[in-house]
Order: C-alpha cells, then sequence, then structure tokens
C-alpha cells in the first residue's frame, strides 16, 4: 500500500495527525527532499528506508514502491503542502495503477493558507474579493494560453501565484496588462511558518525590484490583490440583522 501525504507548508508541527501517523507506520518513506522540512523524517521507525525523490526520477520512485509493493511493505510518499497543489502526483497515480498497486491520499496544509496565517489575512473578502485564483507565470512548464496572467488578472480577484518568484518581471508586465493597476498591493512570503520565513509588502509596480532587493528567487508565494488592503464589508455571516441556519436576525428599531 502506498499512502500519498501533505506533509504542509514547512513547519514539523503542521502535518495532520493522519499524516503523522502514517509516517510512524511507513516502511519507507519517499520524501521531496527540496521542500519537505527534513525534521518530519523523526517520525520515521529507526529501520524505515529513507529516499530523497530530489534525487530521483519518476522511473526511481515506482521503481522503489514496486520492490517495497513485493515484500508486502508500506511506502509514504511525502510531498510537500498538500500533494493536490503542483504535486506531480498524477503520474505516480497512474504508474501504480498500471502496475495495480493500491494507493490513498492524506491532505496536508497547502503553503498557501501557510502565508495566508504568516500574512493574517483573508483571501475572500465581502465588496472586495470573493474568488481565489491559484496560478503560476509560465516559465519552462508552459500554461495553457486561456490561463495566461494576463487574462486572469482581468477578473481582479485575489491571485496567488506559486512556481513564480524568478520570473517577477513578466509577473509585473502581465498583471498590469490584464488590468491591475501599479499601486496594487502585493506580499510575497518566502518560506511561510520555517524558521526563516520572511514577508515583504509591496505593490505590483515594485515587485521585481522588492523581490530582487530582498533576495527572493524561489521558495515563496507572490500574493496579488486588494484584500491586503484593509477596506472592506463585513461579513453577513455575523451580521445581527441577517437571519441563518442557526440564528434569528435582530430586527432592528429606528
Ligand atoms: N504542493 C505545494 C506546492 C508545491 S510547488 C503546496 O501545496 O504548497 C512548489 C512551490 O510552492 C514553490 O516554488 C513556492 O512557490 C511554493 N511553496 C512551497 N512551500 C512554500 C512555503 N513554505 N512558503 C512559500 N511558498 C512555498
Amino acid at each position: 500500500m502506498v499512502h500519498f501525504v501533505g506533509a504542509g507548508p514547512g513547519a514539523p508541527d503542521l502535518i495532520t495527525v493522519r499524516g503523522a501517523r502514517l509516517l510512524e507506520k511507513a516502511d519507507v518513506i519517499i520524501y521531496a527532499g527540496s521542500l519537505v522540512n527534513p525534521e518530519l523524517l523523526r517520525y520515521a521507525k529507526p529501520d524505515c528506508k529513507i529516499y530523497n525523490s530530489a534525487y530521483m526520477t519518476l522511473e526511481e520512485v515506482i521503481a522503489v514502491v514496486r520492490e517495497a509493493e513485493q515484500k508486502g511493505l508500506t511506502t509514504v510518499r511525502l510531498h510537500t503542502g498538500d500533494p493536490a497543489i503542483y504535486g506531480a502526483i498524477k503520474e505516480q497515480m497512474d504508474e501504480l495503477d498500471e502496475c495495480d498497486i493500491a494507493y490513498d491520499v492524506c491532505p496536508g496544509v497547502s503553503s498557501l493558507f501557510g502565508a495566508a496565517a504568516a500574512l493574517k489575512c483573508e483571501y475572500t473578502l465581502p465588496d472586495v474579493s470573493q474568488s481565489v485564483i491559484i496560478t503560476r507565470a509560465e516559465g519552462r512548464t508552459p500554461v495553457p494560453d486561456k490561463e495566461k496572467l494576463g487574462l486572469l488578472a482581468k477578473h481582479q480577484s485575489t491571485m496567488i501565484l506559486f512556481l513564480s518568484s524568478g520570473l517577477a518581471e513578466k509577473v509585473k508586465n502581465e498583471l498590469i496588462e490584464g488590468g491591475y493597476s501599479e499601486d496594487c498591493p502585493v506580499a510575497v512570503v518566502y518560506k511561510a511558518t520555517w524558521p526563516d520565513e520572511k514577508i515583504v509588502h509591496t505593490t505590483v509596480g515594485e515587485l521585481p525590484k522588492v523581490m530582487s532587493d530582498n533576495g527572493i528567487n524561489k521558495t515563496a508565494l507572490i500574493i496579488v490583490g486588494y484584500v491586503l488592503k484593509s477596506e472592506y464589508e463585513k461579513s453577513k455571516l455575523y451580521d445581527k440583522t441577517f437571519s441563518t441556519e442557526f440564528r434569528k436576525a435582530v430586527v432592528e428599531e429606528n
């Protein structure tokens, strides 16, 4: 059996309880060494075999899993954040399907939520933005034409850019082309929830300069949108004049 497990954004106590239990039981752990905090490997049994997938190809990962399966062992494939976001798990699951190997997925806290916590911000504010676009700038991995940053930017909703820290100039140009103003707020969160976490507040126009001044070119999220400013309408959910399934509205007397 193979368990794909989300390791969380960095801080080792941000793995789920289920994820930690799976690590404790694993005979084999293959972890994404470029971003998974190695402190999580402390959960491993003393005789657990540990592999760092940063040095492995897909074929090598699958070969390790197959060998473990033949011996009746349990494998944890440990991915950073949540495996469903830029985790490249689909190709692994497809290979496992072909070999008839059973697997399941344990979710994790994505860095996009680690970053929101670091910023103490809410991505969805009434009257400002009620949608979050999770995307990336086009680098070596192509992005479909209909999802180019300039097109997505037209929505002016909260945008979270993964894998784009080395492409700040391109990000700035495409966001402006899509209609964001130069002074739209942007936050860059480097290594959210790690001890060396760094937060930089800036604007769309200043983004490339600020990223290079701070030496941030990897392991960061670029968060764009007016939710980073403070003006908004309060939520209806806790409004005393608004009835919900659990609470009757208070009728205001004039
Ligand atoms: N599955 C992961 C994302 C993997 S893609 C998740 O859910 O978070 C790798 C990219 O994620 C990095 O280039 C960076 O943009 C982002 N990332 C991962 N961990 C991060 C962290 N702790 N802080 C900021 N960005 C992070």
